[in-house]
Parts: structure tokens; sequence; C-alpha cells
């Protein structure tokens, strides 16, 4: 972080060399093990797949995909080429050759694949948190850059893989889910032209963003109903910025009979509300264990808040894990948030 908790950097055209070398010198019986970060986003898993496609391109034969917790990609994401690649986490090389990580700003987004990167032959990280702790051998972290897919194109650029639909589909459902379908603030004019490359491929945007955004089981869509009914507003809250809330139980999702999935785009109706800067999901993972996902409008910095309390991500989407009673962590979050002497921007 620079001056202002502005991110600096990108990686040096060192790291970019030293990427390179880190993919050129392997052999070809080498295993490469590619880990994206638990609870995998589109970010994680486009990035991921796309970018093993490439190194399949270039003759990797030993090839696995894996990230912490459950096997299997979400349903939203099942079809995405390259998904052949996953394996259970169980199942990856104990000792690759090369381990390449995604979108996971810290070893502990990693879980038990952590490990992985003390027996590994070398480490490549692939990120664009500004909080990433640099945890790879050889680190690509770039907070300029809108997604993980920017990078991992970067890099597939490099090593001379010309880019194919399959390849590109990932790398596309990466920058989508990021940029939230190029609304945010990430997306720059990069952000559209590394898209129309990606289009050029053949891709179809609107099959893609219906399968990954635009479906879910109609048990959600009346769950959310439900969630949505009793989320709460508190006007006064963050320096008077406001802060909206919900939350939902795995109790809520047996009822419905929903995988806990369906509850990662719950945050998008939340924070659309007006009279809020800050909005929250708050999402049962344990017994006394939850998912918590924060969202800002601008006003407050939501990454501050979330490394606060053991978590971390962007300025304006962060998330961290809540232990304890329901109002519990409500209460922590309503703590962490500015004073009404906090400096508003
Ligand atoms: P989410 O709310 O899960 O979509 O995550 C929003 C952002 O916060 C993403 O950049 C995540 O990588 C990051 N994030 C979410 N949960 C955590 C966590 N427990 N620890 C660190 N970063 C997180
Ligand atoms: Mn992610
Ligand atoms: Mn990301």
């Amino acid at each position: 972080m620079g001056r202002d908790g502005e991110p600096v950097g990108g990686p040096t055209d060192a790291d970019w060399a030293a990427a390179v070398e880190a993919v050129r010198v392997l052999r070809a019986d080498a295993r490469v093990l590619l880990v994206c970060h638990v609870n995998p986003d589109g970010d994680a898993l486009g990035s991921m797949l796309g970018f093993a496609l490439g190194l399949r391109r270039l003759g990797v034969r030993h090839l696995q995909a894996t990230f912490p917790g459950p096997a299997g990609a979400p349903e939203p994401f099942r079809w995405l080429p390259g998904v052949e690649l996953l394996v259970p986490q169980d199942d990856a090389y104990p000792a690759p050759d090369l381990m390449i990580c995604f979108d996971a700003a810290s070893e502990s987004r990693l879980g038990d694949l952590a490990g992985r990167l003390a027996t590994a032959g070398t480490s490549l990280v692939l990120d664009h948190h500004a909080s990433n702790t640099g945890f790879g051998r050889v680190n690509l972290v770039d907070p300029h850059a809108a997604a993980t897919s920017v990078v991992a194109l970067g890099l597939l650029d490099r090593l001379g893989v010309t880019l194919d639909a399959p390849m590109a589909t990932g790398l596309y459902v990466a920058l989508t889910t990021d940029t939230g379908s190029f609304r945010f603030e990430a997306t720059t004019p990069a952000v559209h032209e590394m898209a129309a490359r990606l289009l050029a491929t053949g891709i179809r945007p609107g099959d893609i963003s219906r399968r990954v955004f635009d479906t879910r089981p109609f048990g959600a869509v009346r769950l959310f109903g439900e969630v949505l009914g009793r989320a709460t507003l508190e006007p006064e809250a963050a320096a008077g910025h406001g802060l909206v809330w919900a939350y939902a139980t795995r109790d809520d999702l047996a009822r419905h009979g929903q995988p806990a999935y369906v509850l990662e785009a719950l945050i998008d109706p939340v924070r659309c509300t007006a009279e809020a800067d800050v909005s929250c999901v708050v999402k049962q993972s344990g017994e006394a264990e939850w998912a918590v996902s924060l969202r800002s409008k601008g006003a407050v910095d939501v990454s501050r808040v979330a490394v606060g309390l053991g978590g971390g991500g962007h300025r304006f989407a962060a998330g961290f894990t809540g232990h304890g009673p329901l109002d519990e962590v409500i209460a922590t979050i309503r703590a962490a948030l500015p004073p009404p002497s906090y400096p508003h921007p």
C-alpha cells in the first residue's frame, strides 16, 4: 500500500521474466498443480482453468487444478472448459514441481493446500489484491488489474500461447465476475480491450452471462425472497453513511433445499439499497462460523474493515470469516465501521 492506502506497483519486468522462466524450465514429465481460493468465485475458477488450458497447449501433461474444501465446481461453473482438470484437494500432487495460485491474497485462502507451498519445487502467485502477502516464490500481483485473469492473460501472452475460445471462456468469466459485468470502477479501457480480445475468439457473452449470473433454481428465488424480507437497514451506522445487512443460515438453505453457492449472488440485491453505503451479507458456514461479504459504494473502505477482522479484499468488495452467534458477528461489523469522527473522503 502506498500513501492514502492506494495500491502501488504491479509485477516488475524481473517478476514477469521469473514467472516465464518457472514455466519454461518444466520438463516433459513435470507435475503442475494449480490452486485457487476457498469457496471459489468466477475469477478464481475462470483464471485458473483458462490458464490451465494454456499450459496444456504448451505441452504440460501432468496438470491438476484444485481448491480447498468440498470437491467439485459450484453449479454455475461446471460447464467451464477445463473443468475436467479439477481434482479433489486430497488427490492433488503432494509435491508438485510447480504450484500456481490464483486470486488468493494470502496462504490462509488456500486452506489445507497451503502446505503444498513448502513441498512444491517452486511456486507462482497470480493475483490482484492490494493486500496480497507475496507468499509465492515468484509473485505476479497487480493491484490495478480488474481481475486475476488480467494477470493470467499477461503471462499467457509472455509465454507465447495463442488464445483460443476454451481458454478465453474462463478468462472472460473471471473478468465479468470481478467487474460486475463491466459495471464497477475497475472497468477501464484496458478491461474492454481485453474483453474485445476474448470475444474475438468467438465465445458467446450472452450464453456465458446467462449461465453464470442469470440462472438459479426456483428454490433459490424463494429463499432470496425470505432472506431479503428480513434485511435490516441502519442509516446511522458507518458514520451516517448507512449499513444494510442480511443473513442466511444453513437451516434457511435446508428448508428451501438449496446448496450454499446460491447465496453468493445475494449481495447484489442487498447492495442496491440507496440509503446505505455499506452492505453486508452474513452466510452461515459452520455451527458458529459465518462467511461475511462486504460491499461499499465508496465512502467506506471495506477492505480496511475486512483486514481488521482477519479477512481481506478490495476497497469496494471485501470479506472475512466471522465466529460466534449472529448478533455478535453483526455487532463486530458495526463496531469495525468508521465512527462518526471518521474523515469523509
Ligand atoms: P465475496 O464477498 O466472497 O465475493 O468476496 C469479496 C472480496 O473479498 C474478494 O476479493 C475476496 O477475495 C475477499 N474475501 C472474501 N472473504 C475473504 C476472507 N475470508 N479472507 C480474505 N479475503 C476474503
Ligand atoms: Mn475471488
Ligand atoms: Mn479476483
